[in-house]
């Protein structure tokens, strides 16, 4: 058992010599360090960000002149065209109005567009209302005008009749109105505070910039903030809408501060066309409340307008070497892409086959699960050695293939059997007969060599050959290399030096022989073994291998 701690392991590599192969990877990986570097660089990725914290006030200003009905010239001014409240990062510009002046309590007849129409006064129900009404109902049926007649109603008198705003609108020249934006923001993270009025801009410069020539005026006329939103004042102005003022700070606080400026866009929030939309535009209703002779009166208001909503955003960032190791750190992987892109190449037969190297065998090592289980066996009339699945019932010799590997033969056991069989050495002075098996007729039914004798353990029941033929034990060179017993006492002297001399005819003599000519049998017939097998060694050259040295010689 391994010491888990006092071990390191690491991965193996397989290094192939190709220019093509090391300047294909040079040139991947370049490509991914400029990709890397320049997303680094374009999107600050080395810098640590804050949001920005901000607050907005908004002052219009302006005057302008309508023509109500029935009035002359009346003059606007802020306090009127500004609406009753102003919403926290927005304010609101009045450009058309339905004024209904002078309404009391009282009774009257509702208008048809909201009210029910009737014949007498059993059609109306006194005290019912919906959602459309002006007033609760009196249980009267009234004269709307000479044709129609609608039931009364108790409620401000005179009801508001007119449902579509002027046109053009009242306010139209709004559009000159001016708007100073004063923006107040702060990154708490890096407590930086700056202003959009910057330090440099005086009263006299506030007074006369124009947004036109100059971007950071914060002075806007709405005209203008419209225009740019794309949309036509005159147009809008009738309807209202919704114009969003998008502040937007991109702050880089490695460069001086005073390179952190506003960037102003605008664009319409709400939905454009009135036409397909609904309920169109923006509008609302307010009153204006006086007393007439101890009788409370009002003027009452539809006010048609732009809102304009003040957003602000963005975000600071300045250098962290946090956020660069972090940054560095994820993009490592991407070097994976290059060693997923070679490897595809070498494993496309297109490439193994222009340098006829097929490098997925020397990248991958294959080791099996059970490796009890895995048998190699050699066949005479095949050249490589077949991988087998032992299974405990069938017959080995029809057991299934798992696999094939070349036979890898060691070149000096090789050179030093050559130089054996040419040095004349070979059995000695009494050349046996090979032994023809007495039990021919128990010759086993899967036998291809006719020598094999039936086994009653499935494991055991394997022949030399896939296909009829001659027996590999009966070859001459199988009794020099397996059953020459002074080559065989010649060997295991070589690994056991001080072995004294093997008495003849003992059981140890007789077992170790065996076992030296099964080690020589596999050696001759597989080389070097293939990774998690045991090799298997075929009926007839066991039989004859026991023949030869027999178990029961210690009983003499
Ligand atoms: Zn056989
Ligand atoms: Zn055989």
């Amino acid at each position: 058992m391994v010491c888990p701690l006092c071990t390191y392991e690491t991965t193996k590599l397989v290094r192939i010599h190709s220019v093509r192969l090391g300047s294909l990877k040079w040139t991947l990986n370049a490509t991914i360090l400029v990709f890397i570097c320049l997303v680094m660089l374009w999107n600050r990725k080395y810098q640590q960000f804050d949001l920005v914290v901000s607050s907005v006030t908004a002052k219009v200003k302006g005057v302008a002149s309508t023509r109500l009905p029935g009035q002359e010239g009346v003059v606007w001014d802020v306090a009127d065209y500004s609406g009753p409240s102003q919403d926290k990062n927005s304010f609101f510009v009045v450009t058309n109005a339905i004024v209904t002046k002078r309404q009391k309590q009282g009774r009257c007849p509702e208008p048809p567009v909201s009210g029910r129409l009737c014949r007498h006064d059993d059609d109306c129900d006194e005290g019912s209302w919906d959602q459309h009404s002006n007033g609760i109902q009196t249980g009267l049926c009234g004269n709307f005008d000479v044709l129609t007649r609608t039931c009364e109603v108790k409620a401000w008198c005179p009801i508001e009749t007119k449902t579509s705003p002027p046109r053009p609108a009242l306010l139209a020249s709004a559009e000159n109105f001016t708007v100073l934006i004063k923006n107040n923001i702060r990154f708490p993270a890096f407590n930086v505070t700056r202003r959009n009025i910057l330090p440099l801009m005086n009263d006299s410069y506030l007074r006369s910039c124009r947004r036109a020539n100059d971007s950071l005026c914060p002075i806007f006329r709405l005209g203008d903030v419209v225009r740019e939103a794309g949309e036509n004042f005159s147009l809008m102005a009738v309807e209202g809408g919704v114009i969003g003022i998008q502040i937007k700070w991109d702050c880089n606080l490695d460069y001086l501060t005073r390179h952190c400026l506003p960037r102003y866009s605008f664009r319409r929030l709400d939905e454009k066309e009135s036409n397909k939309t609904l309920y169109p535009g923006f509008n609302f209703r307010f009153a204006k409340y006086n007393t007439v002779n101890g009788v409370e009166e009002r003027t009452l208001y539809k006010a048609f307008g732009i809102r304009f909503d003040v957003m602000v955003f963005g975000q600071a960032g300045k250098f962290s070497i946090i956020q660069l190791v972090v940054y560095i750190g994820s993009t490592l992987s991407y070097y994976a892409l290059t060693t997923v892109l070679i490897d595809w190449l070498i494993r496309s037969s297109c490439y193994s086959a222009d340098v006829g190297v097929d490098y997925s065998e020397k990248k991958v090592e294959s080791v099996g699960d059970r490796r009890k289980s895995i048998l190699s066996v050699s066949y005479v009339d095949e050249d490589d050695i077949r991988l087998v699945r032992m299974c405990r019932k069938g017959r080995l010799q029809e057991a299934q293939t798992v696999g094939v590997a070349p036979r890898k033969e060691d070149a000096s056991v090789r050179a030093a059997v050559l130089c054996l069989l040419l040095s004349g050495a070979g059995p000695g002075g009494d050349p046996q007969p090979a032994l023809v098996p007495k039990a021919a007729p128990l010759r086993a039914s899967w036998c291809q060599c006719e020598r094999c004798i039936d086994s009653a353990l499935p494991q055991e029941a394997l022949c030399c050959r896939q296909s009829k033929g001659a027996c590999i034990s009966s070859s001459p060179l199988f009794d020099r290399l397996v059953l020459h017993r002074p080559l065989l006492e010649a060997l295991l002297l070589y690994s056991d030096p001080l072995l004294p001399p093997l008495p003849a005819g003992g059981a140890t003599t007789a077992a170790n022989l065996r076992r030296c000519a099964y080690k020589q049998y596999v050696t001759w017939r597989f080389g070097v073994l293939p990774d998690d097998s045991r090799p298997a060694i075929p009926r007839c050259c066991v039989t004859r291998i026991r023949e030869e040295f027999p178990a029961w010689t210690d009983s003499a």
